[in-house]
């Protein structure tokens, strides 16, 4: 077995351990026959694990897999191989029966917090809805309690939740999003780009209610996001995703100062520095070309096509996930 797929020890510590993950989507033609052609590969042998009451970062350019990785933790998706394990229980072909106590275990905070709210609910029933929906509420006096518990928690007033979520600020909307993710108690918060469509004024305003959440309720996070400031000022550790895979696992503080994988490398080098004259001396443009299809990936290395270190073997050789001085790296360059 190659070292990338061979399963991981298990970690006593781990809330989550996500093992060999594939997630492939079929490829078809014909109008009738439905012919499979081919499948994407969204999500292609992905292993981390979450320690409990840390942030995870999952980072990467847009299509790299990590929101797919996301749905299939949350079990949305349909692995099409590998092992989700959470709180030491297998979870990766749960049937959605036996599934629905551990939804209250994992919940999710959307990046679009209107889409995501139903708009003709008043606040403090968008908030309250898991309660029901899980059997939670005692009677209508312990419902109201728990609502205005979790209004407080997230910074909302009272009497906000009498109103409609259209009648608030983004921000605010997401305060209501998080609220609502909160309402049954989890372990695990899956935060998906939670702050991206928000002003940057008022995204640190998020991130920092987030880590405020944490401390208080002992959460842990897996955080998706492309915007590499915002992700290091949150996670504790940080995986960096490129075309279905993971290329570089590293604690938040070691990958910003020595980036191991040259695609880590290249993300950094795209973040603009505080001074603008340290900015302008340095190179950006690390990378050349586009990403490459995740129907047709190149073979070894998916990175060599773009790769100024690329080597003869990294086109045949796929490098695997290695322990490099604390860090993980795929790359040939550290002897994988
Ligand atoms: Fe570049 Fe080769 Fe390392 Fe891939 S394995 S990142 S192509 S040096």
């Amino acid at each position: 077995m190659p070292a990338d797929t061979a399963p991981q020890q298990p970690d006593g510590d781990a809330l989550l351990q996500v093992e060999g993950l594939k997630v492939h989507f079929p490829v078809t033609a014909g109008v009738v026959l439905q012919k499979r052609i081919g499948s994407v590969k969204a999500v292609d042998d992905v292993s981390f694990s979450l320690r409990r009451g840390e942030t995870f970062g999952l980072v990467g350019e847009s299509g790299c897999g990590k929101s797919t990785t996301a749905l299939a933790v949350l079990r949305m998706l349909e692995p099409t191989a590998g092992r989700i394990v959470f709180e030491g229980r297998d979870i990766t072909h749960l049937n959605a029966v036996k599934m629905r106590p551990l939804r209250r275990r994992i919940q999710m905070v959307y990046q679009d917090p209107f889409s995501s709210l139903n708009p003709r609910m008043r606040v403090r029933d968008v908030i309250g809805e898991p309660l029901v929906v899980h059997g939670l509420a005692k009677d209508k006096a312990a419902y109201r309690a728990r609502v205005r518990e979790l209004m407080d928690l997230v910074g909302l007033l009272p009497h906000m939740g009498e109103h409609y979520p259209h009648e608030f600020s983004g921000g605010q909307r997401q305060r209501i999003g998080i609220a609502r993710a909160l309402a049954l108690s989890p372990s695990l918060v899956v935060c998906d780009e939670p702050v991206s469509a928000l002003d940057v004024s008022i995204q640190a305003q998020v991130v920092n209610l987030l880590m405020d959440l944490q401390e208080r309720l002992g959460l842990t996070y897996l955080f998706i996001a492309h915007d590499l400031s915002v992700v290091r000022h949150i996670s504790d550790r940080i995986g960096v995703m490129y075309l279905g895979r993971v290329v570089e696992i590293a604690a938040g503080d070691t990958l910003f100062k020595a980036p191991k994988h040259p695609y880590t490398q290249a993300l950094l080098a795209a973040v603009p520095l505080p001074d603008p004259e340290l900015d302008a001396a340095r190179p950006h443009d690390l990378i050349a070309g586009e990403v490459p299809s995740a129907r047709t990936p190149p073979p070894g290395c998916r990175f060599h096509p773009r790769c100024p270190q690329a080597m003869p073997r990294c086109k045949v050789e796929t490098p695997p996930l290695v322990e490099r001085d604390g860090s993980e790296v795929a790359c040939h360059l550290y002897g994988g």
